[in-house]
């Protein structure tokens, strides 16, 4: 049976449109829109769509970075959304987030020394002796070594930088890491050994990820479960390989389209979907797809399709696969 780590349930995160010289609210931007998931311990479900479908706000709603405006998030069964400011700060040991843009996320000016030292630092634990050795413990860990703690971020490869990323997550010794396109600002060799990498301390230190990336060649590899997003809602959730072999909802179909084939003599039919993404602060009425799909039909455009789980473990919003709809009643 499994045993989930976070449960996700009707996760809602709206940002207000305010305009005007008294800023006056006259929308939302629903970046997130009642999505529904749930992270089974020791594994990794991927999050994937085009970039503004809510994938990374979602990431960032479950650690509190953006606050949610509805929903819970239960991490072993305590709802995050409730905890206030201290709590959360204390509950973030064991929930890190492993950011996309390694020369964003770390501080120039300090050394690596510095940055590796700060969560210690925050959530108090060890003394200098005991931090000391840590980072160097860390370094080894993610495939650097303890000569490089007195260098700056300017010195180290883009690779080089992800993997001091990745040890600066892992210093607090987290339960669930959340990485938000962790490879894609680097070069494709680059990204392998990184995922290698990940793949590797996910077992040494049994952690769980929630792996968010637009590239669905990327996702593949890593990938156990694989969570598709349009305009802030969830499409389509199912195990890795019935995701890529047997895709149910339009939007997954042209995504995958869209990805090389590795085998030449496997031919495939790229689909194209028509016109542009709709904004998140006007969303199309019913299915939110409706405006792109080519198996539209009237009941798309007024009725929201309903979440269902059409096989074991498979997830699909679509009237397609819908029970009242495709059987006309
Ligand atoms: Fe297409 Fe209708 Fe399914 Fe939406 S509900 S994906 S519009 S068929």
């Amino acid at each position: 049976m499994s045993e989930f780590i976070l449960q996700v349930e009707n996760l809602k995160t709206y940002f207000p449109i305010q305009t005007g010289v008294f800023q006056k609210t006259t929308g939302y931007v629903k970046a997130v829109d009642g999505i529904t998931f749930q992270v089974d311990k020791g594994e990794t479900l991927a999050l994937v769509g085009e970039s503004g479908c809510g994938k990374s706000t979602t990431g960032r709603s479950i650690l509190r970075l953006v606050e949610p405006t509805a929903g819970k998030i239960l991490f072993n069964g305590e709802d995050l959304v409730s905890l206030n400011q201290e709590q959360m700060r204390k509950k973030r040991r064991d929930l890190q987030m492993v950011f996309q843009d390694p020369f964003a996320s770390l501080n120039p000016r300090h050394t690596i020394q510095r940055i590796l030292e700060e969560p210690l630092l925050v959530h108090q634990l060890g003394n200098e002796q005991e931090r000391k050795a840590k980072v160097y413990e860390l370094l080894e860990v993610v495939g650097l070594n303890k000569d490089q703690a007195k260098r700056y971020p300017h010195q180290f490869s883009g690779g080089q930088r992800q993997r001091i990323g990745i040890a600066r997550a892992l210093s607090v010794n987290p339960k669930l890491i959340i990485a938000d396109e962790p490879v894609s600002a680097l070069d494709v060799s680059i990204q392998a050994q990184i995922l290698n990498l990940m793949e590797d301390l996910q077992e040494e230190f049994s952690l769980t990820y929630i792996f968010i990336s637009h590239d669905l060649s990327v996702v593949r590899h890593i990938a156990d479960r694989v969570g598709v997003m349009y305009l802030g809602s969830l499409v389509e959730l199912a195990e890795k390989d019935e995701v890529y072999e047997q895709p149910l909802h339009p939007y997954t179909q042209a995504l995958l389209s869209a990805v090389p084939e590795p085998n030449p003599d496997v031919k495939k039919e790229r689909i194209i979907l028509s016109g542009d993404v709709p904004s998140p602060a006007n969303p199309p009425s019913g299915c939110k797809f409706h405006t792109r799909c080519k198996y539209k039909m009237e009941i798309c455009e007024n009725e929201i399709p309903e979440w269902a789980e059409v096989g074991k473990g498979h997830f699909v919003a679509c009237h397609l696969h819908s029970e009242s709809s495709h059987l006309g009643t």
